[in-house]
This record gives structure tokens, C-alpha cells and sequence, in this order.
């Protein structure tokens, strides 16, 4: 059922809006919506202009989780069913929220948080968080950023909670069947979905997706989910292009230098190989120990 409707304010081009559509489609029928300011919370629109269909309760950037946490409590305890959803960027995820969060997940409190990571604040204008990767220039990291992207899903994971996954808007069917998925557990869920930025990074408004399917098939932005914290499955085989043809398009990244771009390509090999092993498997294309260094 289609629950976000046309006429909301978004950039032309935005892979968030089309992911909140996605989110929204595949949602069970009972989802009261809480949005953390972001780029999400003037898509929502006033009443009676809003353009979603749901209950819609604004909060502060650093109490989301707090804020699903006590809709999911008061409804409980007026015995009427309902299934929070909490909308967030990532600077209310990674960064300001992370506290509530945490609490929140550690008290397995019964909602489901869905981070939209365009990796920064843009709608503030493009500052930094720390879901912005390592050299990315955002207006507070004219020069490119010089640390890493935070780990969030390791972070999440570590509090053992019943489901997470990543998700892409360029990847519907795998992002809705998440959705949906998480509709049918209970406790705190968790989903972080990639989301390109039209003016935060540099592209143009016919690009989101094309962009995001690069990265997926780069394996810089990995689809899996992860079970009771221990248990990941990777949901999309990406094909394994060079990471440059990600981000050699994005004009954040246009000032890197081929060295840079290798110790970003050596990064994700990195943290795909540690994926792959996390979800009992082999890392496909490599040679067994021994054979690859021809004993
Ligand atoms: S600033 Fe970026 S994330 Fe925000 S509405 Fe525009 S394109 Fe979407």
C-alpha cells in the first residue's frame, strides 16, 4: 500500500524519499510513524498538507529511541496494537541519538529504527557526522574528512538485538522483503539504507541510484542482515567492480588522489572479507590458504 504520497518537499533526485516510500510501502498496516529532525521530517509536510497516511510524531534530534520506546509502551499498555517506526538520519543515528539508541536496544524495547545514512547532515547543509566517510569533503570537511566512517552495525550488533539489516533503495524487492520482515518480529529491529545525497555529494538529480548500485556492486555498501547479533547473512552477491567507479562519479570525492582511492579500495576489501567470514563463508574469487601462495 502506497502510504507517501506525491507532493512532498524533497530535492528533486532524492534517494531518501524514495526510500521512505519503500519503508512506508511494506510497513504493517498498524505503523505509527516517530521522525527525527532530518531531511525526513519536512517530507512528512504539515497537517492537513502532510503527504503520508500514517501517524506522524515529531521529536528532538536526540530522542527518537526514547520517543518509540514510549509510544510502544503506551500503546501496549492501552492494550491497543500498534507498530512503531522510527525514521532518522544518520546524524540523529550515529551521532546525537546514539544514546537513546543504545538504551533502547539494550532494553530490547519493541519498535523498529530505520537509519537513512546519506552521510551527513545535509539538511542542514552538508556538515560531517560520522557516518561520512573517511577523505569525503561536506562543508565542515572542506578538505575531505579525515577519519573513518563509524561502525554502526557492529555497534548494533553488540547489543544482540533480535534483527538488523542494510538496505538500498536501488534494491526494492531485498529493501521491502526487510520490511517486511521486521514487521513480523518483535523487540527492537534495525535497519541502516544507504541513501545518496543529490547536493551533498556532488551528483545529479537523475544519479541516486545508478550511484548506489555501483557502490552495492563495489561491496562499499553491503545488503545483509545480522540475527540475535551473531548471525549475518549477506542477502545481494555484488559483482566486485573497483570501488573507484563508485566514487570517481560523487564530486566529494573528485580531490582524492589515486593513493587515496587504493587505501579506500584496501578498506572495503577489508571490511567485505570480514562480512564474508562473519557469515560463514568463504570469500568468493579467493584461492583456499596454500593454493594462493602456490603450495
Ligand atoms: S538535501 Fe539530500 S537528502 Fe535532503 S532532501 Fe535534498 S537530496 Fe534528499
Amino acid at each position: 500500500m502506497e502510504r507517501f504520497l506525491s507532493g512532498h518537499s524533497s530535492c528533486p533526485g532524492c534517494a531518501v524519499a524514495l526510500a521512505v516510500r519503500f519503508v512506508l510501502r511494506a510497513v504493517p498496516d498498524d505503523a505509527v510513524v516517530v521522525v527525527a529532525p532530518s531531511c525526513i521530517g519536512p517530507m512528512m509536510g504539515p497537517v492537513p498538507l502532510s503527504s503520508v497516511t500514517v501517524p506522524v510524531f515529531h521529536t528532538a534530534f536526540e530522542t527518537s529511541a526514547a520517543a518509540a520506546s514510549g509510544l510502544a509502551r503506551a500503546y501496549r499498555a492501552r492494550g491497543e496494537q500498534a507498530t512503531v517506526v522510527c525514521l532518522a538520519g544518520d546524524g540523529g543515528t550515529y551521532d546525537i541519538g546514539l544514546q537513546a539508541l543504545s538504551g533502547a536496544a539494550e532494553r530490547n524495547e519493541d519498535f523498529i529504527y530505520v537509519c537513512f545514512d546519506n552521510e551527513a547532515y545535509q539538511n542542514t547543509g552538508n556538515q560531517k557526522s560520522s557516518a561520512t566517510p573517511w577523505g569525503a569533503r561536506t562543508a565542515s570537511t572542506p578538505g575531505g574528512k579525515s577519519t573513518r566512517k563509524k561502525e554502526l552495525m557492529e555497534i548494533i550488533a553488540a547489543h544482540r538485538i533480535p534483527w538488523a539489516a542494510t538496505g538500498s533503495p536501488a534494491h526494492p524487492e531485498d529493501l521491502m522483503a526487510k520490511v517486511r520482515r521486521a514487521g513480523e518480529l518483535q523487540g527492537t529491529r534495525f535497519l541502516l539504507i544507504t541513501c545518496p545525497c543529490v547536493p551533498g555529494w556532488g551528483i545529479g538529480d537523475d544519479a541516486s541510484l545508478r550511484i548506489l548500485r555501483l557502490g552495492v556492486e563495489a561491496r562499499a555498501v553491503p545488503l545483509y542482515e545480522i540475527e540475535d547479533g551473531t548471525r549475518y547473512r549477506i542477502t545481494h552477491e555484488p559483482a566486485g567492480i573497483p570501488v573507484a567507479e563508485y566514487l570517481r562519479p560523487q564530486a566529494r570525492f573528485a580531490h582524492l588522489s589515486e593513493a587515496d582511492i587504493a587505501a579506500i579500495q584496501a578498506e572495503v576489501d577489508g571490511r567485505w572479507e570480514a562480512l564474508v567470514q562473519r557469515a560463514g563463508r568463504g570469500v568468493p574469487g579467493r584461492a583456499p590458504v596454500g593454493e594462493e601462495a602456490g603450495v
